[in-house]
């Protein structure tokens, strides 16, 4: 995709530049390793790395691990994972509890410059301390301690003295800011708890805001960018870098990317995992970039979407149409064309030869002559989806009727003569000739039809097993529920349907991560599920949007 114009920050980051402001595009991409990265997320990779490249900057991979209760080593993994698989290197990785012993040391020095102060109110009373948008805050009566008593209990706060709550380094800032996040905000808590990297080391933990920019600073990251929340928190960072005198990168926010039909919350992530409303975090059907690797998304087609939505200073809402498009617009010209065949109906060709085999050669993909041809066998049994058949049908059903016409792709144009109906009435086959002079590619017979349908020959089909996926949530705001109601209560009951189909045999080729369109049908790719045996093929999207309808 192309776009007309630099965005805003991209605008900003050249006035900066221009203004020598900032030497170089620094960037940084800092997800809390408290669960698997989704969609939104990738729009926030694409944005940090993509600035980097396109400035000839760099972009750091930097686990905000501050909080020690929440996060894990399988999630610093994936996050790795996912940040590759989706095509970025990141020039260094780091962790902010590398940063723990420097954060330690700049808080003793904001202590002994009267910035900042140890704390007894509990939790409760910080926040009553703290007022509102509407009440100025009152100081805390331990805001007049000395340096010299700040920085003895501070000492001992991280020598595990006081228990889990009893005691806070807050900044001394201003309680009757108009801005609360300026109210004497907390640095430090006191937590007795494990951490994933640095063990028992520490009993003390920074807060979001109190590590984030420092570790930018150390860093040396020039453009810290980060979602709209974080907007009135952007003079805290600044008194921050300011008060120690350190260098100064500057926020600048963006809107976070939200999508119809989807939830984006890591807790409600971690909910749908944790109860088995789903069979993990790359269930095929989650909006983690792990679940849309295995439902066959391709790490362009998500670029790609992201760039397409660009970057914007307002929240909105994005239509998961657009996601779905920008997989269906890479897939259509890289996919390979198979024949497979739903829920099939038993075809018989009355004048082929008995027990001929042709092999009929078929091009791979219309979008792209490189993919070349395959081999295709043609018999007089054929199966072909029963949707694709009607024994009686308007004018303007264009597939096989009886005593119609169609062609068959890459095949020959048949002629429906008759059926074959069970006991109870069901037809069980389709009765037609072929026409022998219409042959695909070589056909002078000037026959015309209005229609192309898909078949197998039905010896040998490759029967496979297809899940085919839908959107998880029925509605188009699942986090909006009524009354008693929880997002829960908005997911799809028709999310997967699972299949047997049959498949022309060149799909045994296939291995896992493969995808292909199968015609006339949708995106398919092949599950890590399939074995020798059998191959699983989840549906990507279908070939069109069903749901607008
Ligand atoms: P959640 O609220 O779901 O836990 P988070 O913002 O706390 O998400 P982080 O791991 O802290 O998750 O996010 C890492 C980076 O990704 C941050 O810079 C954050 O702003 C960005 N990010 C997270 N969600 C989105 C989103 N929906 N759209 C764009 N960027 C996002
Ligand atoms: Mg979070
Ligand atoms: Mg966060």
């Amino acid at each position: 995709s192309s776009r007309p114009s630099k965005h805003f920050i991209e605008q900003a980051i050249d006035a900066d530049l221009a203004a020598n402001k900032a030497q170089g595009v620094f960037t940084r991409f800092p997800p809390e390793p408290n669960g698997y990265l989704h969609i939104g997320h990738a729009k926030s990779i694409c944005l940090n790395f993509g600035l980097a490249k396109n400035y000839n900057g760099t972009c750091n991979l930097r686990f905000d691990d501050t909080n020690p209760s929440k996060e894990e080593t399988e999630y610093v993994e994936s996050i790795q994972e996912d940040v590759r698989w989706l095509g970025f290197q990141w020039d260094s990785l780091h962790y902010a509890s590398d940063y723990f012993g420097q954060l330690f040391e700049w808080a003793e020095k904001l202590i002994k410059a009267g910035k900042a102060y140890v704390c007894d109110l509990t939790a409760e009373e910080t926040r009553q301390y703290r007022g509102s948008l509407t009440e100025p805050g009152k100081n805390s009566p331990f805001r007049n301690r000395s340096p010299e008593e700040n920085l003895d209990l501070f000492h001992r706060m991280k020598a595990g003295e006081f228990p889990d709550g009893t005691k806070t380094l807050r900044a001394k800032i201003d309680m009757a800011s108009p801005n609360l996040n300026l109210r004497d905000p907390v640095m430090y808590r006191i937590m007795h708890a494990h951490h994933h990297r640095t063990g028992d080391q520490w009993c003390i933990y920074p807060m979001y805001d109190w590590a984030h920019g420092q570790s930018d600073s150390i860093e040396g990251i020039t453009f810290s960018i980060c979602t709209l929340e974080f907007e009135n928190h952007r003079p805290l960072y600044n008194w921050y870098c300011e008060s120690l005198g350190i260098h100064h990168p500057r926020q600048i926010e963006f809107a976070r990317l939200n999508m119809t039909y989807t939830v984006m919350s890591k807790r409600k992530l971690l909910q749908l995992v944790k109860e088995n409303h789903v069979s993990g975090w790359d269930d095929p059907r989650m909006p983690t970039i792990s679940g849309l690797r295995r439902r066959g998304y391709t790490p362009e087609s998500i670029r790609n979407f992201a760039t397409d939505v660009g970057v914007a200073k307002f929240n909105s809402t994005i239509d998961v149409i657009r996601l779905e498009n920008a997989v269906r617009e890479h897939l259509n010209r890289v996919a390979p064309r198979r024949m497979v065949v739903f829920d099939p109906i038993k075809l018989t060709i009355t004048n082929w030869p008995e027990g001929k085999v042709e092999m009929m050669n078929v091009v791979n993909n219309p979008e792209d002559e490189s993919a070349g041809t395959r081999e295709v066998p043609f018999s007089g049994s054929l199966l072909i989806g029963s949707d694709d058949f009607r024994e009686e049908a308007p004018r303007k059903f264009f597939r096989l009727k009886k005593g119609g016409s169609v062609r068959l792709r890459g095949g020959y144009i048949i002629d429906c003569q008759d059926v074959v109906k069970d006991d109870d009435g069901n037809i069980v086959e389709i009765l037609c000739t072929y026409d022998p002079e219409t042959k695909s590619g070589q056909d002078n017979s000037g026959r015309k039809v209005k229609g192309t349908i898909h078949w197998v020959s039905a010896d040998p089909a490759v029967p496979v097993e297809v899940r085919n996926y839908d959107r998880l949530f029925a509605t188009e705001n699942p986090d909006q529920t009524e009354d008693g109601k929880t997002f829960l209560d908005n997911m799809n009951p028709n999310s997967l349907e699972v299949t047997t189909a049959y498949a022309e045999p060149e799909i045994e080729s296939a291995s896992a991560g493969d995808r292909f369109q199968f015609e006339r049908l949708g995106y398919y790719v092949v599950d890590p599920d399939s074995d020798a045996e059998k191959l699983v093929f989840n549906r990507i999207v279908p070939l069109r949007d069903s749901w607008g309808k």
